[in-house]
């Protein structure tokens, strides 16, 4: 799948879109999703233009990918979430209901998760 410019991930990195913001560095933005699904909901998106993970682990540079990951741990403990714990998830594609084409990842914190995967 070719990477969508004007995807809604997309408009908030280059400010068209407001957002929610909680962290910034030079390889990823963080902010707060619109639809929180637990006290904390964070996502955490690369600047650069990936559509998946898939996309971002063959295509992205060593540095993008360092830079990216270091900033998601950060942002995990800049939202006090390490101690009590937290879920750190990526969805893919069709199967995971990935809606934004613009790889991200959520952090959810602040309650009990639950099991990992909700069975239909
Ligand atoms: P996905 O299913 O692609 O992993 O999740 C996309 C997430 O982006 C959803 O949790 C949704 O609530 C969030 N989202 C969609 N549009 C916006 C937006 O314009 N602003 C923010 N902050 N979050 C958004």
């Amino acid at each position: 799948m070719a990477y969508d410019p004007e995807n809604i991930f997309a408009k908030i990195l280059k400010g068209d879109i407001p957002c929610d913001k909680v962290f910034e560095d030079d390889w990823a933005l963080a902010f707060k999703d619109i639809n929180p699904q637990a006290p904390t909901h964070v996502l955490v998106i690369p600047k650069g233009p990936y559509v998946s993970l898939d996309d971002f682990s063959d295509n992205a540079t060593d540095g993008e990918i360092a830079g990216f990951f270091r900033a998601v741990g950060t942002v995990a403990r800049e939202q006090g979430a390490v101690e009590g714990g937290y879920r750190f998830l990526a969805n893919n594609g069709r199967d995971a209901h990935q809606e934004v084409p613009h790889f991200h990842v959520h952090i959810f914190a602040g309650r009990d998760l639950g099991g990992m995967i909700k069975r239909p």
